[in-house]
């Protein structure tokens, strides 16, 4: 049985949202509700987030440590208190998984007074995680709702569901921001221990189907090739039809192991640059630098 399997099995839909970010510039266009699931299929070794990757086991080995009394074992449960709770993270720094306690089960019913009470001030709102089309159902659930608000809708994706064969979440929705992080198999199963056979694939999906919103791609360290394949890969095939986001590596909050492995210093900004240059010489016009 599928780790999720209990969210679908549930009467209401439910999904585990690690934050919510009220006014976010960065994910998306203008001013936007930016929400984070718990939870990926992917692990990147240079996640960010490492702690939104896996799903709390309850072993309540975090609990004792929190210095606010936080959490609490309920029915063979960790629950997290949000009000006491100071955001120190040593729960997360402790945590052998790579998980986090502070992850709230929410139905859409929960989550959409969220989104109403900031309306006035935002254009829309952007799905990310962790992997939000884990929870594909809830999605499918909030969007409809969402648009009736009149706000846009957009998720940012691994691209780990096979979109053509999901097209039901795709009706709701204004565009997918794709991370495309690696072309060739084998770099892309180093990097993610995953395939990225359903990423390509929706890669062109996405594009045929007019919702591909942008691509991104990070540019790492002495990775020539690697880099060199994947940007020549994307802008290919994207064009100008949408943005390409071309990433530095960056070293902050990636995991100390991943760090000794993939470099602890930032992508140098001129060599980031000449990547910009090969996507746009290829085509992808709305190639631009992060
Ligand atoms: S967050 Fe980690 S340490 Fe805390 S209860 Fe869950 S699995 Fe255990
Ligand atoms: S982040 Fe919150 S829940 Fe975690 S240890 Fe700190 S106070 Fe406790």
């Amino acid at each position: 049985m599928p780790w999720t399997a209990g969210y679908s099995a549930m009467k209401k839909i439910t999904a585990p949202i690690n934050r919510i970010i009220p006014f976010s510039n960065v994910d998306g266009p203008s001013n936007r509700t930016a929400i984070f699931f718990q939870g990926c299929q992917f692990n990147c070794r240079f996640c960010h987030n490492p702690e939104t990757i896996h799903m709390c086991v309850h072993c309540g080995e975090c609990v004792e440590i929190c210095p606010v009394k936080a959490l609490s074992i309920q029915d063979g449960r960790v629950v997290w208190n949000k009000e006491l709770c100071v955001n120190c993270d040593t729960c997360i720094r402790t945590c052998t998984r790579s998980a986090s306690p502070k992850v709230t089960e929410m139905t859409v019913d929960e989550l959409l007074p969220q989104i109403e009470r900031v309306r006035p001030y935002i254009q829309g709102i952007t799905l990310s995680g962790g992997e939000c089309t884990i929870y594909k159902d809830f999605i499918i659930e909030l969007f409809p709702r969402v648009k009736e608000m009149g706000l846009t809708t957009l998720l940012d994706s691994n691209g780990s569901l096979d979109f053509e064969k999901n097209p039901e979440i795709l009706e709701y929705c204004d565009g997918v921001m794709l991370d495309v992080k690696a072309a060739d198999k084998d770099f892309h199963e180093w990097l993610v221990r995953h395939s990225n056979e359903t990423v390509l694939r929706n890669l062109e999906y996405l594009l045929r189907a007019g919702k591909l919103y942008e691509v991104r791609t990070i540019i790492f360290p002495g990775r020539d090739k690697d880099n060199t394949d994947t940007v020549s890969y994307v802008s290919r095939i994207i064009q100008d039809r949408c943005i390409y986001k071309i990433i530095r590596y960056r070293q902050f909050g990636v995991r100390e192991e991943q760090q000794r492995i993939l470099g602890d210093d930032t992508t140098d900004e001129a060599y980031a640059k000449t990547f910009v240059e090969l996507a746009r010489s290829l085509g992808a016009a709305k190639a631009y630098l992060v």
